[in-house]
């Protein structure tokens, strides 16, 4: 019987351990934290997005480094397979908006649990609290796993799904790395991806959310990003998936702080939008400017608008002139924003960066430079945009990889 040991609890590791189990193979995983898939419990606000449900080549156009490298694991392990895999353990999940599939019931706790259960089945042996220091090599193959505690576990193939670097507090703090240049693999520089986004303004709305607004990016003029969606204020800036996408396209790839503006009203035009405000404002001709913005905007933000807009607060709306009206026309369809600097590991919801894909095989994830070591999820050189693609990423390579470790 072979023997697998699997270095890392998260979704791949999980993945991998119980796809090898599958194949027959005695499978050993070692957790350094006391209970398994610490990061998913804070995965999509606490409810999980577990994948996004479209084709294999939706997902490899949602994959941002290295999209080619995921055509075999998503063709054999897609999305289809993942709602599957959870069903089949009794997880019931529901489809949201942009094809964002979620646990019927809200929680990721329950996707933690529905994966337990599979490592259950499946017979793994599942060690908490056991951290891995380095795999064993003799004769470029696997033949063990060193732990911290110096014991050394036998194995004739080792999966290392230790993930990336981001909010290393859950564990993932970059041992995988280590491990994959110990073994003689090169890793793209880790960095933060998929972070919030620091402003130069001041502004007073940290927590407001604000949803079907559309972003535009420009860096010297030119437009390097535009998408529609959902963003939210933070103390320092900007976050939410709108934002979190436009830190992946501009982090590390333009050296200069692009000037975000955010389309309050993108379904109406300029000429439409007067229109509406004009409507307002005859229906409240006799308030103070300050109080006559509350049914086109949230409150929260009219002192920000009403800043940037030059007409004084106090001033009667029945007075307000039709260029100030104008002047208000563009602020809302313009509201502008100075990027000044992105949120590093302690917020980042991915790493960019990890272990070469080149020296891995990509139907089975094994090493092309050690026989019988494997590679899964965030800890490979593959991060994908906000919507579940993360977690497609973590199952696909983890299913591979553990098929693979675990079969003849
Ligand atoms: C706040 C937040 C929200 C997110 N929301 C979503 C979402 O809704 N949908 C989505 O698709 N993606 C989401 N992501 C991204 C997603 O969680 C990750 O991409 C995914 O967890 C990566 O899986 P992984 O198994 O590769 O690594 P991880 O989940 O990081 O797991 C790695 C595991 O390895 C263990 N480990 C590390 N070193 C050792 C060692 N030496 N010995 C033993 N064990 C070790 C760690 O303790 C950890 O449990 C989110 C990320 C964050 C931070």
């Amino acid at each position: 019987m072979k023997n697998v040991v699997v270095i890392g609890g998260g979704p791949a590791g999980i993945m991998a351990a119980g796809a090898a189990a599958r194949r027959g193979a005695s499978v050993t995983l070692l957790e350094k934290n006391d209970r398994l898939g610490r990061k998913l419990y804070i995965t999509g606000k606490g409810r999980c997005n577990i994948t996004n449900a479209s084709d294999p080549e939706t997902l490899i156009q949602n994959v941002a480094t290295n999209a080619r490298f995921m055509y075999p694991s998503f063709y054999a392990f897609g999305s289809d397979d993942v709602i599957r895999f959870f069903k089949d353990l009794g997880l019931v999940t529901k489809v949201e908006r942009g094809g964002r599939v979620f646990p019927a019931s809200d929680k990721s706790s329950d996707v933690v649990d529905a994966l337990g259960a599979f490592l259950k089945k499946a017979r793994v042996n599942t060690r908490l609290g056991c951290k891995a220091r380095g795999v064993l090599i003799k004769n470029g193959k696997v033949i063990g796993v060193k732990t911290a505690s110096g014991e050394t576990v036998g194995a004739d193939a080792a999966v290392v799904s230790t993930g990336g670097m981001s909010y290393p507090l859950t564990g993932s703090d970059g041992d995988g790395y280590r491990f994959a240049k110990e073994s003689g693999h090169t890793i793209s520089p880790p960095r933060p991806s998929l972070t919030p986004i620091i402003v130069k303004e001041r502004f007073d709305l940290e927590g407001l959310s604000l949803r079907n607004v559309e972003i535009t990016a420009k860096i010297l003029k030119k437009i390097v990003y535009k998408s529609m969606g959902e963003m939210v204020f933070t103390a320092r800036g900007v976050s939410g998936p709108l934002i979190l996408t436009l830190s992946r396209v501009i982090i590390g790839k333009y050296g200069l702080n692009p000037e975000i503006n955010i389309d309050l009203k993108p379904a109406l035009t300029e000429r439409e939008l007067d229109a509406r405000v004009l409507r307002d404002f005859t229906d409240r001709a006799n308030r103070d400017f300050g109080n006559g913005l509350d049914g086109l905007l949230p409150r929260k933000i009219i002192p920000a608008v009403i800043d940037v807009c030059d007409i004084p607060p106090g001033k009667k709306i029945r007075d307000i002139t039709k260029e100030e009206r104008a002047g208000l026309v563009r602020a809302l369809k313009g509201f502008k924003l100075t990027a000044v600097g992105s949120g590093g590991f302690d917020e980042a919801i991915v790493t960019k960066g990890g272990v070469n894909v080149s020296e891995v095989k990509p139907a089975t994830m094994e090493s092309r430079l050690v026989g019988g070591l494997y590679f899964a999820g965030e800890t490979l050189d593959v991060d994908g945009f906000t919507g579940g693609y993360n977690l497609q990423i973590a199952f696909s390579t983890g299913w591979a990889a553990g098929d693979s470790a675990g079969g003849d």
